[in-house]
């Protein structure tokens, strides 16, 4: 079958790779003129590292990625440890694959070397797609250049901000949470070495506010995701904003995240808006579909976004499989998701009142309630997109 996916990025790059390994004919359009990640890092529990164990890309992921030895949930000033969530050894003997912590830019090489090695033509860059139409029998797909090209079948990887959606759910755009969310990185080297993190996931919880550091490549990088609760801005990921604003949001917090905020380049802090989106059940047409951030955008907080898009391109790419219709295939791929991908968008959002709790009280009786580690690991790391069930 003769597959288009418009967006390179991790989800558009992974259907890709599994598509290809079928023996479609694909090929992903992307708008930006060469490829390339944002340099921030992205957590893979083991159900999106199952997909990446099915491209062979695990050797690779060993030699980039870091294995943080859990996550700690603590309170932003004194330092309490809240709760814990092993990972290491107790994630991939419980569940089947690692957990691994790594840099954008090379979970994004690394899937970009299994399409070119498939099909070294696959990808064309400087392409975005600004109109679609559908026939009986095809899709037409016209570029900003005046190009124009023909599918089969039609994905929409386009994150966001989609386009393809507009043609399969609405034109509503993506609604500001409220949250913002401050991104540095630093070189470890640069840190005191008696206020280096451990090798953990650290989610620092205080009011209106949250810190999440990790260590990436082979952890001499840290990486420093702050959310906080603000007016809206620009939603962009390149937009640097004043150090000082970043040292006002964490003043007074534990000596360990100040250490990587007194050290940074002052001229290197991104901030950008957390956008979302309601989950909707349907997101298909007869031969246009969708996936990753283009159907069910989440706030970043159980770290699965780009997880949903790896898993999506995988459960997609076993469905067309199966010997049915694609329009049925369609159907069954958006029905056996759709459940899943509410749940982390809902689960998300949640994550945000239990990390922003202002009372110290109130927030350890919640993450006790909450029992974050019997929940993650009860249903969310045990998911096997390439062993799920397609067909009741
Ligand atoms: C702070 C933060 C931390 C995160 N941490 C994690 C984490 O730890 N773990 C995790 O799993 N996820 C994480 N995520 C979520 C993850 O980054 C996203 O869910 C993921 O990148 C979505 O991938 P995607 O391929 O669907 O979309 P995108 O990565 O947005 O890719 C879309 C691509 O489509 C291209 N495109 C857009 N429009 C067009 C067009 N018209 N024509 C052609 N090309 C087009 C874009 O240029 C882009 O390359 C995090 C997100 C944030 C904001």
């Amino acid at each position: 079958m003769k597959v288009v996916i418009i967006g390179g990025g991790i989800g558009g790059l992974a259907a890709a790779a599994c598509l290809l390994k079928q023996g479609h004919h694909v090929r992903v359009y992307e708008q930006a003129p060469e490829l390339g990640e944002i340099g921030a890092a992205v957590q893979m529990s083991a159900n999106a590292v199952k997909v990446l164990d099915h491209l062979g890309l695990r050797e690779y992921m060993e030699s980039v990625a870091v294995k943080p030895k859990a996550f700690e949930f603590r309170r932003y000033d004194d330092g309490e440890i809240l709760h814990t969530i092993p990972l290491g050894d107790s994630h991939e003997a419980q569940h089947g694959a690692p957990y691994y912590q790594v840099h954008r830019v090379d979970l994004h090489v690394g899937l970009l070397r299994v399409v070119l090695s498939l099909d070294k033509d696959a990808v064309r860059l400087g392409c975005r797609a600004v109109e679609i139409s559908e026939t009986e029998t095809g899709v037409n797909i016209k570029f900003e250049d005046g190009s124009a090209t023909q599918a089969e079948l039609l994905i929409g990887a386009d994150g966001i901000k989609s386009v393809v959606r507009k043609y399969v759910i609405d034109t509503e755009p993506p609604k500001f949470t409220g949250q913002v969310a401050w991104r540095i990185s630093i070189p470890t080297e640069r840190i005191p070495q008696e206020l280096r993190p451990d090798v953990v996931s650290s989610i620092w919880c205080g009011p209106k506010n949250h810190a999440v550091m990790y260590y990436m490549r082979s952890g001499t990088l840290l990486n420093f995701v702050g959310c906080v609760e603000r007016p809206w801005e620009e939603e962009s990921w390149t937009t640097k904003k004043p150090w000082t604003e970043l040292d006002e949001d964490y003043r007074g917090w534990h000596p360990i995240v100040r250490a990587v905020i007194d050290n940074v380049d002052h001229d290197q802090c991104y901030r950008w808006a957390l956008n979302n989106r309601e989950p909707v059940l349907e997101w298909s047409t007869k031969r246009i579909t969708l996936l990753g951030d283009a159907v069910h955008p989440t706030l970043p907080y159980m770290a699965q976004g780009a997880a949903m898009a790896i898993e999506d391109a995988a459960v997609l790419s076993r469905v067309l499989a199966l010997d049915v219709e694609l329009p049925d295939a369609l159907k069954t791929y958006q029905e056996l998701r759709a459940p899943r991908t509410a749940r982390v968008v809902r689960e998300s959002t949640e994550m945000a009142d239990l990390y922003h709790i202002s009372n110290k009280e109130e927030m350890r009786r919640a993450f006790k309630n909450r029992n974050l580690s019997e929940s993650r690991n009860g249903w969310l790391y045990p998911y096997d997109p390439m062993n799920v069930t397609l067909v009741k």
